[in-house]
């Protein structure tokens, strides 16, 4: 099944965005929103889960009151963090080390990948598995390992099924909102028999089969929600389970993390991850996993040995690819938790959802398309933004998406214009 994703992909991989004059792009971006309009389903299902989150918000708002509070602390953990960026990543990339986990500064994506298939160059077993992660999209690393001969699954549900249906992730945090439970029943029907066609039998069938690829695999991907520069530790929050298997069973565990995810300490991760859980609309997730080093033991006659039930090695990818280089309001995007509460607050967004972006989606994600050099496709999407701000309202740090889209929207007129003024991208004015 992975080969027949990658057969689809790479017909729409066809129609890269680099490759499209700003009128083609323009032209794609109509497409996908007259299609996405006429998707009446995909409308109803993003309405249902809407107020899903909402209702899930206030009740954990309720339950933790100060949550606002702690948001405007994390706030300027954050912009602290930015402002320090080059420093921090020095002292993660040391403490890191210094407790056993091989680092790697990727420049960009093509580095990175670069990087990770010579870690995969000893590995026999060809299954590889990784769990929901916008980073490892950002470095296209599915689409770029199955090219390589391997076969990967997504361990995330919800990626899991948007990786069947030959899709693209509809939202940041729920990839699947798209999918009725029909259409995900007939999936699931590709490869094992259901029971019954309610959530429950659906879920333990994927399950079952996710299992065994975890277990047979001898490489797991993950991303961070954020790094403690001060411990040298990932953390990393879920609900499904699936991560911390991904990041324990197999032999090798690659952790590929944005370098704009390093926070000065420990304590202070764990306010970033709490304020990110609570504006994805939990109380709190299932698990919040903290990884600090390679398993190992000291059990017989205190010597150490690596690998006792967790990986015997692990390697932190830290990701620039225009991080470092984003400036002005560009770089205020770079606080995103990447809780997905703005999403749900953009009229934009409800009536296109992920369709409206390049490999980030929302107004958000616009702005992240151009930071991270993907490509032009930011242009045409960001004039789709109506400027209303509404999601900076939801934003737990404050980010008024609608602000920076103005900006890149000025900014590129002006360049049309070949009027030598604006907001930075990289090293170039726009
Ligand atoms: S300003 Fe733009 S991104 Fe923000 S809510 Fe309004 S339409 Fe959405």
């Amino acid at each position: 099944m992975p080969g027949e994703a990658r057969d689809s992909r790479e017909s729409k991989d066809s129609r890269n965005s680099n490759q499209l004059s700003f009128d083609e792009l323009v032209e794609k971006f109509r497409n996908a929103i007259r299609e996405e309009l006429e998707n009446k389903d995909s409308f109803n299902a993003f309405q249902n889960a809407s107020e899903s989150f909402f209702s899930s918000l206030r009740l954990a708002f309720d339950r933790f009151p100060d949550t606002a509070k702690l948001a405007a602390e994390v706030r300027k953990i954050k912009e602290n963090s930015l402002e320090n960026l080059e420093y921090l990543i020095d002292v993660a990339t040391q403490n890191l080390e210094r407790n056993g986990i091989d680092v790697f500064f990727a420049k960009d994506a093509l580095d990175a990948r670069r990087y990770i298939l010579e870690e995969l160059s000893g590995v026999k077993e060809r299954t590889i598995v990784k769990s929901k992660s916008m980073t490892l999209k950002e470095i296209g690393l599915r689409y770029f390992l199955e090219k390589e001969g391997f076969e990967v699954w997504e361990t995330d549900l919800g990626d899991f099924l948007v990786q069947l249906a030959n899709d693209e992730p509809m939202h940041l945090t729920a990839p699947a909102i798209h999918l009725s439970k029909e259409n995900i029943a007939k999936l699931v029907e590709k490869f094992g028999e259901l029971k019954n066609r309610d959530a429950n039998s659906i879920v333990r069938l994927i399950a079952d089969f996710l299992r065994e690829k975890i277990e047979k695999a001898e490489v797991g991907f993950t991303g961070a929600n954020a790094i403690a520069a001060n411990s040298g530790s990932l953390l990393i929050i879920e609900n499904e389970g699936n991560a911390r298997l991904v990041s324990s069973l197999p032999e090798l565990h690659i952790a590929v993390v944005g370098v704009e995810k390093i926070v000065p300490s420990l304590q202070d991760a764990y306010k970033v991850a709490e304020v990110t859980w609570r504006y994805a609309g939990y109380e709190m997730p299932s698990y919040i996993d903290v990884i600090s080093s390679p398993s190992k033991t000291g059990d017989i006659e205190k010597k150490l040995v690596k690998g006792a039930h967790g990986p015997e090695r692990i390697s932190v990818v830290l990701l620039d690819n225009g991080r470092t280089a984003a400036k002005g309001l560009l770089r205020e995007a770079l606080k995103c938790l990447r809780c997905g509460a703005c999403l749900f607050a953009c009229p934009v967004f409800g009536e296109l959802r992920g369709r409206w972006g390049d490999t980030y989606m929302g107004g958000i994600g616009v702005a992240w398309d151009a930071i991270i050099n993907s490509g032009e496709a930011y242009k045409a999407h960001a004039l789709a933004c109506l400027l209303c701000s509404r999601c900076a309202e939801v934003c737990p740090v404050g980010i008024d998406s609608g602000r920076i889209l103005r900006e890149l929207r000025a900014s590129f007129i002006r360049e049309l214009l070949g009027i030598d003024r604006g907001i930075k991208r990289g090293n170039h004015k726009f």
